[in-house]
C-alpha cells in the first residue's frame, strides 16, 4: 500500500480506538500529540486549520478553532446545510499550498480528518470526512463524513447509495457536533460535578436537558442544562425525580414508600426536599425558572 493510504488509515484506526468508549468523539490536543506512524511521531493537527504532517504530500486534517468564550457556536450557518459540511479557505487566496492542498485529496478522493474544536484543546474528531466539492468563489470547500468501517481512496465515481449514506453519517455527525458542544457548556458551568449529588467524575457525568430538545422549547442552552450523574439523569428522564423552579429536589411518591437497598436509601429518596447542591455561577446559566417550571409541571402529572 502506498505511504499516503497507510498513513490515512493508521490515523484512522488510531482515532476509533481513542474514541471507542467515548459518545462524543472528543480528542484533546495532548492525546493527539501522541500519535505515531511507523515508530516516528507525526503530527495530526495544527494552529492554521489545514494540516500537513511532514510525512505526506497532502492534508491529513483540517480543523475548526473553538468558539470564542460566551459564545455557543456552532451556527448552522458556520457548518453548512443538510447533509454537507461548510469550512473556509485559508485566507483569500485559492492558490495558498493550503488550499490546493484541499483541491488535490477532492481530485483524488483522499479522506481526511475533520476536527472541530468546542472548547480550548478539546475537539469533536470526524473521520473518514471528504471533500466532496471546491468553491473558490466563496473561498470554501464542502465536507462530507463517511462510516468509519467503510473507508475509500480514490473511488472513480461515488454511488447514489454512498452518497446517501454519506448524507445520513454527516447529519449524525452535526448532531453530535451540537451535542458536545452543549455537553462541554453545561460541564464548565457546574464544575464537573453532579447538580443533585456533587459527584466529580466526568465519565459518569452527562449534561441534561430540563425540557428535551425534540421540544421547540428545549433550547441548547446552558439555562435549559443540567449537568446530572447517570443515574440522576435517568432518574429526571423518568419522572422518578424533578426539581422545582426553588431548585428542590422531589422524589416520586411511591419511590418514597419504597424500601430497598442504600442506592434507593441514599442515592435518590434522601434528595427529597433538599436543594441543588451545584449550580453555575453565572446567573444568566442557572437553570431558568419558567423551564424548570415547565418540566416539573410533567414530573407533578406523572406523581
Ligand atoms: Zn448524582
Amino acid at each position: 500500500m502506498e505511504l499516503d493510504a497507510a498513513f490515512r488509515i493508521a490515523v484512522f484506526d488510531w482515532l476509533t480506538q481513542l474514541t471507542a468508549l467515548r459518545s462524543d468523539y472528543v480528542v484533546t490536543w495532548k492525546e493527539l500529540s501522541s500519535f505515531r506512524f511507523r515508530g516516528e511521531r507525526a503530527t495530526l493537527i495544527g494552529a492554521e486549520g489545514i494540516w500537513k504532517p511532514r510525512q505526506l504530500e497532502l492534508p491529513i486534517s483540517v480543523a475548526t478553532a473553538p468558539p470564542k468564550p460566551g459564545r455557543s457556536a456552532p451556527y448552522d450557518d458556520e457548518v453548512g446545510d443538510g447533509g454537507t459540511l461548510r469550512y473556509m479557505y485559508r485566507g483569500t487566496d485559492p492558490q495558498h499550498p493550503s488550499n490546493v492542498g484541499m483541491r488535490r485529496l477532492c481530485e483524488l478522493r483522499k479522506p481526511l480528518v475533520y476536527f472541530y474544536g468546542i472548547e480550548a484543546g478539546r475537539y469533536v474528531a470526524f473521520f473518514p470526512t471528504y471533500i466532496t466539492a471546491d468553491e473558490p468563489a466563496q473561498l470554501s470547500v464542502t465536507l462530507q463524513v463517511d462510516d468509519a468501517s467503510t473507508v475509500e481512496f480514490g473511488m472513480p465515481a461515488v454511488s447514489e447509495g454512498v452518497q446517501a449514506r454519506r448524507e445520513y453519517v454527516t447529519v449524525a455527525a452535526k448532531r453530535r457536533l451540537h451535542q458536545a458542544g452543549f455537553r462541554a457548556r453545561v460541564m464548565r458551568a457546574y464544575r464537573q460535578r453532579c447538580a443533585v449529588c456533587n459527584l466529580a467524575h466526568e465519565s459518569l457525568l452527562d449534561a441534561a436537558h430540563i425540557v428535551p430538545d425534540r421540544d421547540p422549547r428545549g433550547v441548547a442552552a446552558v439555562k435549559n442544562g443540567l449537568s446530572l450523574c447517570k443515574i440522576h439523569h435517568a432518574a429526571y428522564d423518568t419522572n422518578i425525580l424533578g426539581i422545582d423552579p426553588d431548585h428542590v429536589i422531589h422524589v416520586r411518591g411511591d419511590i418514597l414508600d419504597e424500601i430497598d437497598g442504600p442506592m434507593l436509601q441514599h442515592g435518590i429518596k434522601e434528595n427529597h426536599g433538599q436543594r441543588l447542591l451545584v449550580v453555575p455561577s453565572r446567573t444568566e446559566q442557572r437553570p431558568s425558572g419558567e423551564l424548570l417550571d415547565l418540566r416539573f409541571a410533567e414530573f407533578r402529572r406523572a406523581n
